[in-house]
């Protein structure tokens, strides 16, 4: 009984409360274990880093409560986007990752634009209020003998470049 109400415990301590995905406790070392596999395995592995756009307006004109509503939307976009052999995760505030192990460039790019058009067109709807938001994604491809660091390293310079750019946008590389 001990050992199982600990296993409840550290099951909650790794998954988001508002969103039910894993949470960067999860992520990190799940990550790690991935691209453990993807190096001495096929060598195949993209990481996205997914931020919403503009999020702070969203909490600015509807409020907190609403923005948490929304978040919990766009992790089911997510979930719905991907294979279940990805891994979704929330990484932070209205930061998201998503992990295809064995993914190619071009299986992510697909299914990372399929998630940035259907958010793009999806109305969140709560009562009276219509809420429309954009994602802006940054996904790195696995380089042989990069390092895991590296990897994330890219990922997170696409994400900040699809923002400079003008959001609503991926990039990956
Ligand atoms: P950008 O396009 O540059 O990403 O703009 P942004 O407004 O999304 O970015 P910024 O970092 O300025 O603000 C992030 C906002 O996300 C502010 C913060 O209150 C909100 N946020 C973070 N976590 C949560 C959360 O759990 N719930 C709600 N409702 N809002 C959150
Ligand atoms: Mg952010
Ligand atoms: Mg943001």
């Amino acid at each position: 009984m001990v050992s199982r109400s600990r296993d409840i415990w550290q099951s909650k301590a790794r998954t988001d409360q508002l969103t039910g995905l894993p949470n960067r406790y999860a992520f990190f070392p799940e990550l790690a274990r991935i691209f453990h596999h993807t190096e001495i395995g096929d060598q195949r592995l993209v990481v996205a880093m997914i931020d919403v756009d503009h999020f702070k307006s969203v909490n600015d004109n509807y409020g907190h409560a609403t923005g948490d509503r929304v978040l919990a939307q766009i992790a089911v976009l997510m979930q719905d986007a991907v294979r279940d052999s990805d891994i979704v995760a929330r990484v932070g505030g209205e930061e998201f990752a998503i992990i295809f192990p064995g993914g190619n460039k071009l299986q992510a790019e697909r299914a990372l634009e399929r998630l940035r058009m259907e958010c793009e067109k999806h109305v969140f709807h709560f009562g009276e209020i219509d809420i429309t938001v954009t994602l802006s994604i940054g996904a790195a491809v696995y380089q042989p003998k990069e390092s895991k660091d590296a990897l994330m390293g890219r990922a997170d310079s696409l994400l900040y470049l699809a923002k400079e750019q003008g959001r609503n946008r991926t990039l990956i590389g």
